[in-house]
């Protein structure tokens, strides 16, 4: 059994997504099971829906829900399935539900991370079963589960926490027989529910990530991830052009990839994956004979693998004098973070000062006040990080060197090296990332490198 997760791109449109049914249909032999993204672009609307209905514009955010439901049913009809009635009245009854949360929303002025999934979730609950209706028109036995069945999450609305075990369970019960009766089941990514029924959302990016839970949950042989790039490159093909395909990479270079700004995998893909010790694949699905990428645990090793790198950086810096070199300082800097459940990216510490990135600003403001009781605190904003990823970069100083010189003359504010040496992170201007990224590129991969 393999899951087989179908990004935004690749459900974009009806061309799209009769090519996605095709791809499903030669891995028959492998019993697949098919999560599925909205449709390409569904999600950002979503949420400008939500976001214009809260601020009063509820004509906005109607004819919002017209362009989705045009759209949405011209893919329905170029796909020829609009004899389908059930989907055709659940695709509309969809988007009357949609409207009403946009009504409900403008009348509340206010839209919480709750209501937000509310809307954002539709994306994924229309595009499993027009996938379906796709599915079946090629002779694929596809059946439609309501992702919210399996995927049990906490509370926390749009950054929502799997819970595994539960998961596990529901998939024993929900997923297994049909896959046994050798059926496709067809479900959406992105979206779960809390342990009362509330739906939630994995956040931006998520169905990479339950496509890795349900893989995990269903010990699946392969986890293939289907998107619009031959697999993982060196680096963000919209940067460098010249980026090349990684055929076999690592399961520890991949996650430090996907968690330093490489979009092709949600940061939290890899976990699930490595505790199964499951092998991911990533391919292209407009070139669907293309090798992609597999990702293991015995690629071998190299000094650079590929470069990633994330705007909207925040460098947080606490100066004190006297009280950092105390035990438990450290400790209960860190504990700050924790409180605030915001994750520290990147951290460098000296004697007298210690700075930590951070991307989610939600609570900074609150993490300000508590580490001031520390010493002086500094917040950067408009930073960026550049990262350059290999299993064994650690072991010699000459990628290091060669790496500061490729950066010339562009400014650094921060530098790490982890112990175990499989990132070298540098903290750069936000606007200086693309450049970085192409710089460091060049001298690694289009020069006469490694
Ligand atoms: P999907 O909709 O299939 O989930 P995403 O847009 O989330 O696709 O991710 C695919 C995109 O990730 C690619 O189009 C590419 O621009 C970007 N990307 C960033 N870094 C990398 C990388 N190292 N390798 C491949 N793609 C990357
Ligand atoms: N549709 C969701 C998003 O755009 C989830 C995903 O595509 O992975 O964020
Ligand atoms: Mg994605």
């Amino acid at each position: 059994m393999i899951i087989a997760k179908f990004g935004g791109t690749s459900v974009g449109d009806a061309e799209a997504i009769a090519r996605t049914a095709g791809i499903v249909r030669a891995r028959l032999p492998h019993a697949p099971v098919v999560v599925v993204s909205a449709l390409a672009g569904t999600t950002n609307r979503l949420f400008e829906i939500g976001h214009q209905a809260a601020a009063g514009q509820l004509i906005v955010a109607l004819s919002i829900v017209e362009e989705l439901r045009a759209s949405h049913f011209a893919a329905i009809g170029a796909l020829g399935v609009g004899a389908d009635v059930a989907l055709v009245t659940d695709t509309g009854l969809l988007f009357d539900e949609l409207a009403h949360l946009a009504e409900a929303l403008s009348v509340l002025g206010d839209a919480t991370p709750r209501s937000l999934d509310a809307v954002s979730s539709i994306g994924e609950r229309l595009s499993a079963p027009i996938v379906v209706a796709a599915l079946a028109r090629i002779g694929v036995p596809a059946v439609f589960v309501d992702a919210r069945l399996l995927m049990t999450t906490s509370d926390d609305f749009g950054r929502a926490e799997p819970r595994p075990d539960e998961i596990a369970i529901a998939c024993r019960v929900h997923l297994l027989p049909l896959v046994r009766e050798g059926k496709v089941p067809v479900l959406g990514g992105f979206i779960g529910a809390t342990a009362q029924g509330v739906t939630t959302t994995l956040g931006r990016g998520g169905s990479d990530y339950s496509a890795s839970l349900l893989g995990a949950a269903m010990e699946a042989e392969a986890i293939e991830i289907w998107t619009d790039v031959d697999g993982l490159l060196t680096a963000d093909p919209r940067i460098v052009p010249a980026a090349r395909l990684i055929e076999h990479i690592r399961f520890d270079e991949a996650a430090e990839l996907a968690s330093f700004g490489a979009k092709v995998l949600h940061p939290s893909t890899i976990a699930p994956a490595v505790r199964k010790g499951i092998p991911v694949f990533v391919f292209n699905s407009r070139r669907p004979d293309g090798t992609g990428t597999r990702i293991t645990f015995d690629a071998p090793r190299r000094s650079v693998r590929a470069i990633a790198g994330k705007t909207k950086t925040v460098v947080v810096k606490v100066r004190s004098p006297r009280m950092l070199a105390a035990p438990g300082t450290m400790r209960a800097i860190f504990e700050v973070f924790e409180r605030n459940r915001t994750s520290v990216d990147v951290v460098a510490t000296s004697e007298v000062s210690v700075s930590v990135t951070v991307d989610d600003v939600q609570h900074l403001e609150a993490i300000v006040a508590q580490l001031s009781a520390f010493g002086d605190v500094s917040v950067e904003r408009g930073r960026g990080i550049v990262a350059l990823v290999g299993a064994s970069l650690g072991e010699s100083t000459a990628s290091m060197a060669r790496a500061l010189t490729a950066l010339g003359d562009l400014r650094l504010h921060m530098v790490s090296l982890s112990a175990s040496g499989i990132n070298l992170t540098l903290i750069v201007d936000a606007a200086a990332v693309p450049e970085a990224i192409r710089r460091l590129h060049a001298a690694f991969f289009e020069e006469a490198a490694e």
